[in-house]
């Protein structure tokens, strides 16, 4: 069957994946589809050994057969994500369902050796897998990138400054030396889907819109709409780590001056405290440094706020290496959301810290690999 029709295919499966007790009348239900379509492509999928009839579902009605409930056919293997930042390199193996075994990350400068960032994350993946005493063959790998990546063409949009990156294709060397698909896609686009995920999962009913602000070496914003992440009709959507800070002056990546990410970086604020090192930013968080993090977290939530008005979405999440401090960085945001939000719903949003373990933009990326499996099973 020609990849076109097998949407639904993928959808069911999806469906199935994440919920695993998902009856046929909810995929009906979740789908908007009729049950006998659902029914026909369900059996379609259990034919090609793709999903199985479980347990029996709990039901109020006692007439008629019981509806079964659908699960995964589980496969044997592991998938793997990768977290490139600005200033460091994470990864995570996982198991097919997403759950991560295996984490392990280094500080590296990522915007100036592009290709060193990738070696750097394969070397991590071994280790990582020589630790489970796994073979290293993932069955897909995801990878987020702190670019924006354009959805049509996949093409990485780096700044010229940045020259180790440029043409670089950032699935080669890791597709080569593990022998598996590569996807891709931009952190804080991923770091949103995969928050979105989280709270869709859970008992309360699942909020349609948030936006999700990575917030370490580099500020980017992913945001879902409709229970999809938008990234704009050429991938820059979110792009709010080069807003002009009023006063700034600290030089930034993309070759202007005073961007938002270049005034409160990791780097800008160690320095503006006075630390000898960024590793010491969490430990100040607390003391010292705690006025200079809460202005930091006001200049980011001023420009979130403000894109809040715009797109009122239903919360928002903190994440990156500063964002998930918490503390002083979330006070600070939530009192720029209480200044510039034009409405009671923006003055109170809810701002939270993310609560994903790993990190979202690392569950996002090992979310990818899962996807373009089942995608590709499907
Ligand atoms: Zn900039």
């Amino acid at each position: 069957m020609p990849t076109s029709q097998r949407g639904l295919h993928r959808e069911l499966l999806e469906l199935i994946r994440r919920s695993e007790g998902a009856t046929r009348a909810a995929l009906a239900r979740d789908t908007g589809r009729s049950r006998s379509v659902v029914a026909h492509t369900v059996a379609e999928l259990i034919a090609e050994g793709l999903v199985v009839d479980g347990a029996v579902a709990a039901q109020r009605a006692t007439r008629g057969r019981p509806p079964m409930q659908l699960r995964i056919v589980a496969r044997s293997g592991y998938l793997g994500g990768v977290d490139i930042a600005h200033d460091g390199v994470a990864v995570a193996v996982a198991s097919v369902s997403g759950l991560l075994l295996c984490r392990r990350q280094q500080p590296f400068d990522a915007d100036a050796d592009g290709p060193g960032a990738l070696a750097l994350a394969r070397r991590l993946l071994l280790q990582s897998f020589a630790q489970l005493g796994a073979p290293p063959t993932p069955l897909a790998l995801g990878l987020a990138l702190p670019f924006p990546v354009h959805p049509a063409s996949a093409m990485v949009q780096v700044p010229p400054a940045l020259a180790s990156w440029q043409n670089l294709d950032p699935t080669a060397l890791l597709s080569r030396s593990f022998g598996c698909t590569v996807r891709y896609a931009n952190d804080a686009n991923l770091g949103a889907a995969a928050e979105h995920r989280a709270e869709a999962s859970r008992p309360t009913a699942p909020q349609a819109s948030l936006l999700y602000v990575r917030v370490g070496a580099g500020i980017g914003t992913g945001f879902v709409i409709g229970e999809r992440v938008y990234a704009g009709a050429n991938g820059l959507g979110g792009e709010i780590g080069h807003s002009a800070v009023v006063g700034g002056s600290i030089p930034c990546r993309c070759g202007r001056i005073g961007c938002l990410e270049a005034e409160v970086s990791p780097t800008a604020l160690a320095r503006r405290i006075g630390l000898a090192t960024v590793d010491d930013l969490p430990a100040a968080a607390a003391g010292r440094g705690g006025v200079a993090l809460r202005e930091a977290g006001h200049a980011i939530g001023r420009v979130v706020a403000e894109f809040s008005n715009f797109l009122d979405p239903a919360r928002v999440v903190i994440g990156g290496s500063l964002g998930t401090l918490g503390g002083p960085i979330l006070e600070g945001v939530r009192e720029a959301f209480a200044e510039h939000g034009h409405t009671e719903a923006v003055r109170r949003m809810p701002v939270s810290v993310s609560r994903l373990d790993g990190g979202a933009e690392l569950v996002g990326a090992v979310e990818l690999a899962a996807q373009h499996l089942y995608a590709a099973a499907a």
